[in-house]
């Protein structure tokens, strides 16, 4: 079983922790030069305001519904988001964070009959911590998870939870999904299985294999296979046939001292992009462990394994460090005798061969576009890829005229309460 966590309205509900005049409020968050919405509350929804819309197109809307628009706070997001992955990261050993907002959870190994009530206690032990409001989706593949999610999020949005605990009610969830909103299933492909007459997820499972791999190739079967509850994406781990490039050490002595196993595996992961950069490839995941000596019986055990997806494929040393090692602020406690760590690169895309298609993404994939665009504007110098929409005027300066304190991350923008 997988669960997919997956956070409600994001950016606007990362505003909205710290402003609690926001609740019940329209709220729009803009993209990088309050270009376009990239993320709406549920009253904003309400409204008619499109995911997408530029900003200028909308501010009729924007004025007869009071809503509240705010430039996007980045390091904001970012700041909350962590929090979101560290809280996650103490229920279970392995995860896999999918996106700014969203991670796997292996569940393979926990009790089954627990499975519902963990989920209910994830959705609100991230509330209490973070106050940021998430959806679970549990079912036994990740495809079958994502869909779980989406499904909790529609059909049962005050429980925030779907467990799609057996035969009848996967079935129940494949029937009331369009094809269209299968994850891994693109526009192009729901087009020709709509003309097929595959309209619901349900009906796709029903596709003759032959059919499949002939219409949506080998990548396509396989999806179909996890409609099928047939596992056939893991978390990394489980896939050692996958190429891969590894570093991975005992210490050699116990260690307690945080900042020392901080260092191991930042040397780790300039070790892993050495090994990287003789190969002319590029690097879409990654993945940081840690863990405690099994043979010291006398020892509180501890093992965590964390998968990053890498916003673009890198082959970066100060990439690869950067995210090891955010991955390891997620996956790191205090209080016990570590052993041993490591980094692994895998997911290798050829280096000349990266597509950089910012428009492929269906409405939610913007927000990985926008990070594939911001990480190469760190990297190039700023704006040197935005979308076109934004015109070229004024562009030696971002405009981000409606944007937030960064409460999580600058002193003097700590939030005060009055007495
Ligand atoms: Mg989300």
């Amino acid at each position: 079983m997988y669960a997919l966590v997956d956070c409600n309205n994001f950016y606007t509900s990362c505003e909205k922790v710290f402003s609690p005049a926001l609740e019940k409020k329209p709220i729009v968050v803009l993209s990088n030069n309050d270009g376009c919405v990239i993320s709406r509350s549920e009253e904003a929804k309400q409204i008619g305001i499109r995911m997408g819309a530029p900003a200028h197109m909308i501010e009729d809307l924007i004025k007869t519904n009071q809503v509240n628009v705010f430039s996007s706070n980045y390091t904001l997001y970012g700041d909350m988001s962590d929090r979101v992955m560290k809280t996650l990261s103490a229920f279970v050993p392995r995860m896999e964070i999918y996106s700014i907002d969203e991670a796997f959870l292996d569940m393979h190994g926990l009790p089954q009959g627990d499975l519902l009530k963990l989920a209910f206690t994830i959705r609100r032990t991230i509330g209490q911590n973070t106050g940021i409001p998430v959806c679970v989706g549990v079912a036994p593949t990740k495809t079958l998870a994502k869909m779980a999610n989406r499904y909790a999020k529609k059909m049962h949005r005050e429980a925030g939870v779907f467990w799609a605990a057996n035969q009848r009610l996967v079935e129940e969830m494949l029937r009331y999904t369009d094809v269209r909103d299968v994850w891994g299933i693109g526009h192009q492909h729901s087009r020709i299985l709509k003309a097929n007459g595959f309209n619901t997820a349900f009906d796709l499972t029903r596709a003759p294999d032959d059919w499949v791999r002939q219409h949506l190739a080998v990548v396509g079967l396989r999806l179909v296979n996890e409609l099928r509850g047939i596992q056939a994406l893991g978390l990394e781990e489980e896939q050692p046939a996958k190429k891969n490039i590894c570093t991975s050490r005992s210490f050699g002595k116990i260690i307690t001292d945080k900042n020392l196993v901080k260092e191991a595996i930042s040397n780790y992961a300039a070790s892993c992009a050495a090994k990287l950069s003789g190969q002319q490839e590029l690097a879409k995941q990654l993945r940081v462990f840690v863990q405690t000596n099994p043979f010291r019986a006398q020892d509180l055990q501890y093992f965590r394994s964390i998968i990053v997806q890498l916003p673009l494929a890198t082959a970066s040393a100060l990439d690869i460090i950067r995210y090891a090692l955010k991955g390891f602020e997620i996956v790191y406690r205090d209080g016990f005798n570590y052993h041993k760590g490591g980094v692994e690169l895998s997911d290798f895309v050829p280096a000349d061969a990266v597509q950089l298609n910012l428009f492929a993404g269906e409405n939610k994939k913007q927000q990985k576009a926008m990070a594939a665009v911001e990480g190469l504007n760190k990297s190039l110098g700023k704006e040197t890829v935005k979308v076109g929409i934004q015109g070229f005027a004024k562009s030696y300066k971002m405009r981000a005229g409606m944007l937030s304190p960064k409460y999580t991350t600058k002193l003097a923008d700590v939030i005060t309460i009055k007495h």
